[in-house]
Formats: structure tokens, sequence, C-alpha cells
């Protein structure tokens, strides 16, 4: 298989847990991104600053919160190249050779050159951590991938994507809400990476929040549509769900679903 481009967004990725299973109480936790240095060790790809350092550093993955015990699955087909005890290097390939990461594991199920395939149990979120650090990096060297050898990318779009491709094929997900003027849009940041699209709806008791990180085409036409609606006072019939994805890397502060997707109709 051969691709003439091909983007992070691209690559078959599954999440590498059950979002619906069980989180811990965020609240108790830290409300967002922005706020998570309270809680070492864990957060969004980027530069960081180390609390006791005052070092800024680069994690070059995403933290996934869940409780100890949670099962750790392949995020796509391919075999194990190494890790420790606690931690699992996969290499795959896809026409593109890339490689997944995963760290604050226990009860590994999985040694060097076994084959593995997407969604499959590996191990369980462990240790003394309550959150799967996961990274995605693309190797410089294709003939020994390795974890310092390899570039990394930010895994939060290409999950979303995927949350995007499971959306457009669960009916039983979907909310619409029909029929309803959009009272306001804003542009909102949680943390310093995430951006946001605040959809304020009429008489639904509910905002939406669109993530602005899918860079799309029919992304940008559907929040084209939104601005399109608002500034012209055109009423609005709007799809979405909640996002599993992002529940678990909280921004869900304000109570505030986020959206995984939505369509727009003019009436
Ligand atoms: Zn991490």
């Amino acid at each position: 298989m051969y691709f003439e481009h091909i983007t992070a967004e691209d690559l078959p990725i599954v999440p590498p847990m059950d979002l619906n299973s069980n989180l811990p109480d965020i609240d108790k936790i830290s409300p967002f991104p922005m706020q998570l240095k309270t809680r070492r060790g864990v957060g969004l790809f980027g530069t960081r600053r180390e609390a006791d350092s005052g070092l800024i550093r680069m994690h070059e993955a995403v933290d996934l919160l869940a409780p100890v015990g949670t099962p750790v699955f392949a995020a796509s087909t391919g075999t194990v190249i190494g890790g420790s005890s606690t931690s699992c290097l996969i290499s795959h390939d896809h026409g593109i050779k890339y490689l997944t990461f995963y760290q604050h594991m226990q009860n590994k199920l999985v040694n060097n050159n076994d084959n593995v395939t997407a969604g499959q149990q590996i191990a369980e979120v462990g240790g003394t951590q309550d959150h799967l650090h996961f990274e995605i990096r693309f190797p410089f060297d294709n003939a020994r991938p390795s974890l310092g050898n390899s570039l990394p990318v930010d895994p939060t779009n290409v999950l979303y994507q995927w949350e995007v491709r499971t959306f457009q094929n669960d009916d039983d997900a979907r909310q619409v809400i029909d029929d309803v003027s959009i009272t306001n849009i804003q542009e909102i940041w949680r943390g310093r990476l995430l951006r946001f699209f605040l959809v304020n709806v009429s008489s639904t008791g509910r905002d939406l929040f669109l993530p602005l990180i899918d860079s799309s085409p029919a992304n940008l036409s559907m929040l084209e549509t939104l601005k399109l609606a608002f500034f012209n006072s055109k009423r609005v019939r709007i799809v979405w769900r909640e996002s599993l994805f992002f529940s678990t890397i909280q921004v869900t502060q304000d109570k505030v679903s986020i959206i995984a997707e939505v369509k727009v109709l003019l009436n």
C-alpha cells in the first residue's frame, strides 16, 4: 500500500483503552489541562514547566486518565519491539511505519516479538499512576525503529479522528437539537494547546464545545456554517454527541458536553 501524502490523522489508530470505562472523579483532580501542573506527571502533548526543577520539558504523549486496573489495548496492529515491565513499544507498518508507546502499566500480557492486533489487551493501567501515557512516533530508521530515534506526533487529533469516524457510523449516540438559534459563538482555549469553538444555543440549557484541532475541509466548512447562522440569525439543527475521548483529558469543567461531530442545516 502506498500513500502519496499521509498525516498522523490518517493512521488506523484505535483508543488504547476503553473510553467507556469508569473514570476517576475528575472534579476532584483538576478540571483543565491548564491546571494539571497541580498533578505532576499528567498532561497533554507539548512543552510544560516541571514543577520541581522549573525546567521546560517536552511531554511527547497524551495522558489518558483511568483507574488502576483499566485494560490497556494495542492502538493498532503490529509487533512488540520493546518496553519494560511497566511499558510497551509496538511497531506498526501500514504502508508507512510508525510506533506506539504505552507507559505506567502493570500485569503486562505481551513480550518482545509478539504480534498484536488493534484493540488487543496488552496490560493494565497501573503502578503508582492513574493514567496511561500514550505516544505515537515516526521512526527515522525504518530498519531499526526505536523510541529514541523517532519523532513524536500529538496523539490528540489522531484519537479525535477515530471518534469522528466512529460517530459517523453510530446512530445510537446521536443527539439532535432542532430548530434553535445560536445566541453566541466564541473561541476559547483550554490549557495552552486545546482550542474550542463554544456555541451557545437557545432554550436547550446546553452549550456545545467543538474541538478546533480538526482542520479538515468538512470541519472548517461546518464551523463556517455555524458562524453564518449566528451572524445572520438563522435557526439551525445540530446533530451531536458527547466526546468520550475529551472526557478522559478533562475539559468538562462546566459540565458542558464536547461535540464529536456537528451538522448544521439552515432552515
Ligand atoms: Zn505522560
